[in-house]
Formats: structure tokens, sequence, C-alpha cells
């Protein structure tokens, strides 16, 4: 017999995963389906950053969203660990980001004029936070509230919590098709079909073909991104620093994870020498001493970037109750919870802001003078 779900969402990635927990905390019965295994493409291979000001140059509706985003980590930490015993690794000693020129300094004083909260912090006393940094670094932005998380427990939480609501998950299935016909969409597995009154599409970097088959322009850039993780001796310091080309997050275990390479377009999952040398050249520039750190480990993955740099989380415009939810590029972790609340919002029909609508709606997709394809079969 074909099972039925108030909601499918495609795809295990932490988007989907807190999509499926909001949704069933609601009481909505929801299944995700995964190809694979849960969270191992994007989502394993991010830093975990809560970047709301580094990802920012002024406050608008998206910094707002960034915002409630983070924010909502802060109540998570305490329901996902009570609902699931995983701690999702929140950390709550802030991020500098940094200036390495005399153009950046002052883009960051222009920042800091728009965000009066965040403190400048001059070369010295920042020498004194983080040793081992050359006097290269002319200051930086600290910003107390933004953090980060260990993405891989952040988006197992979820999805423990989602089964805790009584989700369901559907891993080692591809979905290969969905057709609407009348109220109805039919979910073509490749081993077997499901039916459910909504769908949403969060398949990460892969999500571009059903932007295609539903009549919409493709927004999707694949975007390769590399990282290695070292470790020190002593923990230096606990601030994730956020450079003009690279980052470091140190992580509670003693990892300090460096990153990222970004290539647009590039969907291949290996790890390449030149791109760790890349990042090496970029962080040595900033840590001569780091030569001799530990090398831990190194990895890749493919972010979903946009066209516009704007993910996609709305109603397709014609096709009623078929939903996206993609496109974070490189803020996917920091997003996830309010990508979650506000998909499980739109299925309940509560009532969304008007500017977060617009900003992330998939009606900017529709072809110009084209007619929209409505799928039914
Ligand atoms: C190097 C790197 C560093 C990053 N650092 C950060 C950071 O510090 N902070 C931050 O906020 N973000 C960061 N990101 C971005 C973040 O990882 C992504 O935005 C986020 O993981 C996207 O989640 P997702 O669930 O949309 O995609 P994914 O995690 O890729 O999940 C999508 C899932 O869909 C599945 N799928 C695809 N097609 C199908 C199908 N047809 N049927 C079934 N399943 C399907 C895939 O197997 C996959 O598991 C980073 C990314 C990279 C690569």
């Amino acid at each position: 017999m074909t099972r039925h779900y108030e909601t499918v969402i495609i795809g295990g990635g932490i988007i989907g995963h807190s999509i499926s927990y909001y949704l069933n905390k609601s009481g909505v019965h929801t299944a995700v389906v995964e190809k694979q295994t849960s969270g191992r493409k994007s989502t394993r291979a991010a830093a975990g950053m809560l970047g709301v000001h580094t990802e920012n140059e002024g406050s608008g509706t998206y910094h707002q969203f960034c915002e409630t985003s983070r924010s909502l980590y802060d109540e998570l930490n305490e329901q996902l660990r009570e609902l699931t015993s995983i701690d999702i690794g929140l950390s709550k000693f802030g991020m500098v980001e940094l200036a390495g020129s005399q153009e950046e300094k002052e883009r960051l004083l222009v920042k800091k004029t728009a965000f009066p909260n965040l403190e400048w912090v001059e070369s010295p006393t920042l020498r004194e936070m983080v040793p081992s940094l050359s006097t290269k670094a002319l200051g930086g932005l600290y910003m107390k509230r933004d953090g980060h998380v260990e993405p891989r427990n952040a988006c197992e939480a979820f999805k423990r919590a989602a089964l805790r609501y009584g989700g369901e998950l559907v891993e080692d299935c591809t979905v290969l098709e969905v057709k609407k016909n009348r109220e109805i969409f039919t979910v073509y597995l490749d081993s077997h079909l499901l039916t459910a009154d909504h769908v949403v599409i969060a398949s990460g970097a892969e999500s571009g073909r059903w932007f295609e088959t539903t009549g919409l322009t493709n927004p999707i850039v694949p975007t390769k991104g590399e990282c290695f993780s070292i470790k020190l001796r002593e923990n230096p310091f606990k601030e994730a620093l956020f450079f003009s080309d690279f980052y470091i997050v140190p992580k509670p275990d003693g990892r300090y994870i460096v990153g990222a390479t970004s290539k647009a377009g590039d969907q291949t999952s290996h790890t390449t020498a030149g791109g760790i040398a890349e990042i090496m050249k970029r962080l040595f520039s900033f840590f001569p001493e780091w030569r001799s750190a530990e090398l831990h480990d190194f990895w890749s993955g493919v972010r979903p970037g946009t066209k516009d740099g704007v993910p996609v989380i709305g109603e397709h415009p014609t096709t009623s109750g078929l939903y996206f939810a993609t496109g974070h590029y490189r803020n996917g972790i920091l997003l996830a919870p309010a990508t979650g609340h506000l998909v499980a919002n739109m299925i309940t029909k509560k009532p969304i802001e008007p500017s977060v609508q617009k900003l992330f709606s998939p009606g900017r997709l529709t072809k110009k003078g084209e007619e929209i394809y409505e799928y039914s079969n």
C-alpha cells in the first residue's frame, strides 16, 4: 500500500531535517526522503559559523532573518538536547572580522556604524586576544553574539527530534519524479511510491532540476568549498576569526577548522592539493608560526549557491503545495532554524512577514513571457 504523508521533504541535509522538525512539532505528519545517509553532503562539510554580521554589511530583511535564526539556536540548544541528548556544540565566544588592509579597516568601521552593538578592537588588543596573530591584522570587529555550532550534530539532532515528534525518514532512496494530480502529489522513489499533500524541495546543490521540471528558471549555482583542520598544543583562542579570504573556527574538541575555497560550478567531490595549499598560504600569511601545527583532516563539499545570492524559500508560483527551501549557499547552517520555522509556518498557513515572503520568493524565477507549466498527470 502506498504511504501517504501530509508533507514529503526531498533531501536529508540540515535544511530538510529542520523543516521536518518544525512541521512534526506542529503536528504535521512528515517524511524526509534522503538518497544516501542524512547530513553527509554540504551539511557535513560546513564549519558551522553563525555569521550574522560577517554575512551582512547593514540591516535589512536578510540580516533580520539571520538574527532570528541565530537566536532560535539559543532555544534549540536546550530543546534538542532534551529531546535527543545531542549537544549541537553552540559556541558563545563570538566572532571577529579582521582587517588585513587599510581599505578593509575602513569598510569594517562603516559596518560598525550600521551595527552599533559591534565592538572595534585595535590591533594590539586583538593580538593579546589571539596570540601569534601577525601585525598584518590592523584590528577587527568583535561580534559578541555570533558564534558557531557543530553542523553534523545539529543536523542529527533535528533529524532525531523530528522522529521523536512522529516524523519519518526514508534513507537510501532517490526521488526521481514528483507529479500532482488534483490536490495530491505522487512522489516516485527508485523503489516505491509515496503520496503527499505538500512536497518540499530541500535537495541542496542538486535542487536545480526541480526548478527546471516545474517551469522555472534554475537559480542554483553549485559551488565547491575545501577546508582543513589542524590541532594546536594549547587552545590559544576561542573566538571564530573571519578574514577577507579565509576563516578559522575553533571547535571545543581542540580542532581549528580553516576554510574555505570557493569554486562556482564545480561539483566534484574530491579535495584538491592546490585548494588546500591556497588556504594554507592565506593562513600562514597571518599565522606564520602555525606551519608546525598538526594537520588533522581535510575535506570538501558543494554549497547550494544561487545566481542572485539569495535562498529560495516558499511556494511554487503556480503549483500550490509545492515548496522550495534551498540555495542557502554558505549560510545554510546559520539559516536552518529560521528556514524550518518559516516553511512550517507557510504550510500551516500562519501569517508570514511580507518582506520575508518577497525576498525569498520562488516567484522571482518565473520565465518572462512564457506560460508557466503546472504539473499534473
Ligand atoms: C566548505 C563549506 C563550509 C561551509 N561553512 C558554513 C558555515 O560556516 N556556516 C553556514 O551557515 N553554512 C556553511 N556552509 C554551507 C552549508 O553547509 C549549506 O548551506 C547547508 O549545508 C545546505 O544544507 P542543505 O540541507 O540545503 O543541503 P545538503 O546538506 O547538501 O543536503 C541536501 C540533501 O539532499 C539529498 N538529495 C539530493 N537530491 C535528492 C533526491 N533526488 N532524492 C533524495 N535525496 C536527495 C542529498 O543527498 C543531500 O543529503 C558551508 C559549506 C561548505 C561546502
